[in-house]
């Protein structure tokens, strides 16, 4: 039996968080719960977003199972996904992106798995004023070697480890001179040590594009944070949106997994989310803890599921609600 944090998040969190345990549980994941709070929820529990208690559970279990958390914008506290990211040095961000049965996308035959960097480019927390009254500001871009090292290897180490044939590195050398500029030198230092594993790299304008133009060319791609954070919703959008993509970070020590999409304020509380992102999310988890072929036979539900649209979430079409459309998934696997 694996112990693994269970933090159901805010907004929609907990009711897709609430579809993803039952799922989990009727396909027969081995798995110890322990459950714990971040974001807004904790927040108003106890005036921490990021409770030291929640930190020690993460620390002493290492993998995480984690609901979207709302961000304050503009003022309040720092975002917590970042915070969780940094706090335990989880740098490769992992985003499949794949066509599915029955998801109607002008976009057919993607499947590219996006590794993004995670810790740091303009999400490195380092910003400030420039003057004192406040009408300059600045945000720095930090790109280190060795972080570079960390996701370009994790990219190609998985190429390798799923049979993947190519690698697409995505930068903006041609103006962010030094600090893109490291990371595709790194890059194509890298790439000379896999020569079985074909390695371009493109600008992210041009990728972005191309992405939209022949989704299909693309197989593993690594980029910076902020330009795989845009990418990867940009990949979400080819195959149906924020409602059908997981992620997962993963550092040397600790994992965790988490949808891709935020705690959509809008439709929280009325049974209409989507939990497949969640579910893919532990899905990505069941295969990391080595628990493959539970992983298989809930992905194998989910394909025959999202075939009838009837049994889908409004998101895709459909008149089910978060309940019934895992109890679809349920059923689809006996
Ligand atoms: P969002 O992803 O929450 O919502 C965008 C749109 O997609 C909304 O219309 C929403 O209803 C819809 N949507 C999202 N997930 C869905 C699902 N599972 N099923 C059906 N529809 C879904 O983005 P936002 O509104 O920009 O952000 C809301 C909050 O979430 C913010 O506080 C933001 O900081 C936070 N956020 C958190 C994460 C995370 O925890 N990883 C990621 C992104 C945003």
């Amino acid at each position: 039996m694996n112990q693994v944090v269970l933090i159901p998040g805010d907004g929609i969190g907990p009711e897709i968080t609430a579809a993803v345990l039952k799922i989990l549980d009727a396909a027969g994941a081995q798995v110890d719960w322990v459950k714990a709070e971040a974001g807004m929820t904790a927040f108003e529990n106890s005036g921490n977003p990021l409770p030291e208690e929640t930190l020690a559970k993460i620390r002493e279990h290492r993998i995480v199972l984690k609901g979207p958390l709302t961000t304050p914008v503009g003022s309040g506290f720092r975002s917590i996904n970042v915070s969780l990211r940094q706090e335990f040095n989880l740098f490769s961000n992992i985003r499949p992106a794949r066509s599915l049965p029955g998801i109607d996308t002008p976009f057919k035959d993607v499947d590219l798995v996006l590794f993004r960097e995670n810790t740091q480019g303009l999400y490195s927390g380092i910003e400030r004023w420039a003057n004192e009254d406040h009408t300059r500001a600045e945000s720095i871009a930090l790109i280190t070697r060795e972080a570079s090292e960390n996701i370009i290897g994790a990219a190609f180490d998985y190429a390798t480890k799923h049979k993947r044939k190519k690698v697409t590195l995505v930068h903006k050398a041609n103006i962010l001179k030094l600090s893109t500029g490291l990371f595709l030198k790194v890059g194509n230092e890298i790439a000379q040590q896999y020569p079985d594993i074909e390695y371009e790299d493109l600008i992210v304008d041009n990728m972005a594009m191309q992405m939209v133009m022949n989704p299909s060319r693309f197989d593993v791609v690594v980029t910076t944070n902020l330009f795989g954070d845009i990418l990867s919703d940009l990949a979400s959008g080819l195959v149906g949106g924020l409602g059908l993509t997981g992620s997962a970070n993963i550092g040397r020590e600790h994992a965790m997994f988490e949808a891709v999409h935020g705690s959509a304020p809008d439709i929280a509380g009325q049974g209409k989310a989507n939990p497949t992102a969640l579910l893919f999310s532990a899905i990505l988890m069941l295969e990391h803890i080595g628990q493959n072929d539970v992983g298989a036979r809930i992905n194998d539900a989910i394909m025959k599921v999202l075939a009838d649209k009837d049994a889908c979430t409004a998101d895709l079409g459909g008149k089910s609600s978060t309940g019934a459309y895992g109890d679809a998934v349920i059923a689809a696997m006996s």
